[in-house]
C-alpha cells in the first residue's frame, strides 16, 4: 500500500512487516523518525533521560574542550544556542506567570519593533533564521 512519508511528503511503498510505517527509507527520514522517538523517549522515561545524560556527560569528559571549539568555529550556531538558552530560561522564569488569566499581554511585548530578530521555528527542529525588521513610517508607501 502507498503512503505519504512524514518526512519528505513523498509517496512510498509501506513494508508489509511494518503495518504502521509512516517514514520511507531515506537515510533523511529514518533520522527524522528516529529523532522523533528519541524526543519522545526523553520526555517519557525518566530511566532513559538519566541515561542519555550521563552519557553526554561522560563524553564531554572525555573530549574536554570540543564545545569551546566548536562555539568558536561556529559563532553564529553559538549566538542561536544563547538566544535560544534566553528563551528557554525566561520560559522557564515566567512560566507560572503566564498561565495566569487576565494578565496583561502588552506587559510581555517589551521589544522594539525593528532590529535584528532570530525567527525559531517551535515544531521541527531546524537551524533559526535570522531576520532584519526595518521600521517603516506610516507615510511611506
Ligand atoms: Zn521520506
Amino acid at each position: 500500500m502507498e503512503v505519504v512519508c512524514l518526512g519528505c511528503g513523498d509517496r512510498f511503498v509501506r513494508d508489509a512487516r511494518h503495518k504502521n510505517q509512516c517514514y520511507c527509507s531515506r537515510k533523511q527520514c529514518q533520522r527524522k523518525r528516529k529523532a522523533l522517538w528519541q524526543k519522545q523517549k526523553m520526555i517519557n522515561d525518566p530511566d532513559y533521560r538519566l541515561n542519555q545524560k550521563q552519557s553526554r556527560a561522560r563524553w564531554a569528559k572525555e573530549h574536554p574542550g570540543y564545545w569551546r571549539r566548536y562555539r568558536e568555529k561556529h559563532p553564529e550556531k553559538a549566538e542561536r544556542n544563547r538566544l535560544l538558552q534566553k528563551m528557554r530560561n525566561r520560559n522557564r522564569t515566567h512560566r507560572e506567570t503566564l498561565l495566569i488569566a487576565k494578565m496583561d499581554a502588552s506587559k510581555s511585548c517589551t521589544i522594539a519593533p525593528f532590529g535584528q530578530f532570530y525567527l525559531v521555528p517551535t515544531i521541527a527542529k531546524m537551524d533559526a533564521l535570522k531576520v532584519n525588521l526595518h521600521f517603516i513610517s506610516r507615510g511611506y508607501p
